[in-house]
């Protein structure tokens, strides 16, 4: 799934593409990937030009000209790849399958959208979960609210006491759910949890009315480090659950079998919560509860 990193990366790059140009035409394959809140109608979009590539939680939001927006989310796997007339790669993200060199339109390719300089924005989407929403620029802020987003880990306002304020009411819960829960903050995943969760030293079972102060400390200062660290480094490549070997982040996510890059024990991976959950036995030792 991709988490806060792989949508601000993919912003940035969509961006530096995207910016200026103007609709040309819109092929929607799959009805209901496409939604229009207030009525308007998918072609309003054809004449209207990107000013602008913003990101709260992991929705992307394009607003147009003449007060439009687009807004999308990619939820579990969507991808998209923009690609120039000549069909080279100007920008991609989103979830790895089918691989971003794969021919385009893909069977999972849904919603096609072109530009004024026969640029083409492929979205394709293998689970269909993905939505994109088309409405006045009025709407995008009442859309965000509805989805009760927790704070964006990277701004500045993102504090300590307010990572504790959004804990208070969960103390009886385990660490790596709370990490999980989009209202708690926005925008981390499976994958990222679990490198949070073995920066600061603590357990997914942990519960978090059992967090020190230290503890809280730390777990603040991993929060913004590891998605920090993957937004300026390059997003975690994951590929069929393992990690890629030849890079050193993430540290345990998808690397069972592997040394721990600070003791040497073998990762474990169990399952917690219902999420594959990598972990040092050394470094994090807990036991984890038995589950299907
Ligand atoms: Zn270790």
């Amino acid at each position: 799934m991709p988490e806060l990193p792989e949508v601000e990366t993919l912003r940035r790059d969509l961006a530096a593409t995207l910016v200026g140009r103007s609709f040309a035409g819109i092929d929607v394959r799959l009805a209901k990937q496409v939604v229009t809140p207030t009525g308007l109608n998918i072609v309003d979009l054809i004449g209207r030009r990107i000013e602008g590539v913003r990101r709260r939680a992991k929705y992307l939001i394009f607003d147009l000209s003449d007060g439009l927006a687009l807004v999308m989310h990619l939820r579990l796997a969507g991808q998209l790849v923009h690609r120039d007339a000549e069909n080279v790669t100007l920008a991609e993200g989103g979830h790895p399958v089918p691989a971003y060199g794969a021919p385009l339109p893909h069977k999972s390719t849904h919603v096609i959208f072109t530009f004024d300089n026969g640029s083409v924005l492929y979205l394709t989407d293998i689970r269909q979960f993905g939505r994109v929403w088309i409405l006045p620029e009025v709407g995008v802020q009442p859309l965000l609210d509805q989805a009760k987003l927790g704070p964006e880990p990277l701004d500045e306002s993102f504090t300590l006491d307010m990572l504790k304020e959004r804990l208070a009411r969960r103390q009886r819960m385990p660490l790596k759910p709370v990490l999980l829960d989009q209202h708690v903050v926005s925008g981390i995943g499976n994958i990222y949890a679990d490198e949070i969760v073995f920066e600061s030293k603590l357990t997914p079972a942990t519960l978090i009315g059992d967090l020190t102060e230290a503890d809280l400390s730390r777990v603040h200062a991993a929060i913004r480090h590891i998605l920090s660290m993957a937004v300026r480094e390059g997003v975690a490549e994951i590929l069929n659950g393992k990690a890629s070997p030849t890079r050193g982040f993430p540290r345990v996510h998808g690397r069972t079998g592997q040394p721990c890059p600070v003791c040497g024990t073998l990762i474990k991976k169990v399952q917690f919560a219902g999420r594959g959950t990598y972990t040092c036995p050394s470094c994090q030792p807990w036991q984890p509860p038995v589950e299907k």
